[in-house]
């Protein structure tokens, strides 16, 4: 699944729910998720990682929906390497 097929799903699963909650409300709950996948990395819970990052995808994209923000042109931002360098792998010193 394409980035820009996440985002428009996740938009008609849970924008409805998202407005209601709000931006601030759903940014708390992004933080959240963060943390949790902050907890299974620092427990070493492997088994966990998967679900985690698809819970923390999940609330971006909601927060990307709440803000009209598209991530598929978020990502653009690294098509061509490193935006400071230009470069695949970035050379930044
Ligand atoms: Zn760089």
């Amino acid at each position: 699944m394409e980035i820009r097929e996440f985002q428009n799903l996740m938009r008609q699963i849970y924008y409805q729910r998202d407005q209601q909650r709000g931006l601030a409300g759903t940014f708390v709950w992004f933080a959240e998720e963060v943390g949790e996948l902050a907890k299974s990395i620092r427990e070493g819970n492997r088994e966990n990682y998967g679900e985690e990052f698809s819970d923390v995808l999940a609330w971006l994209a909601s927060l990307a929906n709440l803000l009209g923000v598209d991530l598929e042109q978020a990502v653009e931002k690294y098509k061509k390497g490193c935006p400071r360098c230009g470069k695949i792998p970035c050379q930044c010193g």
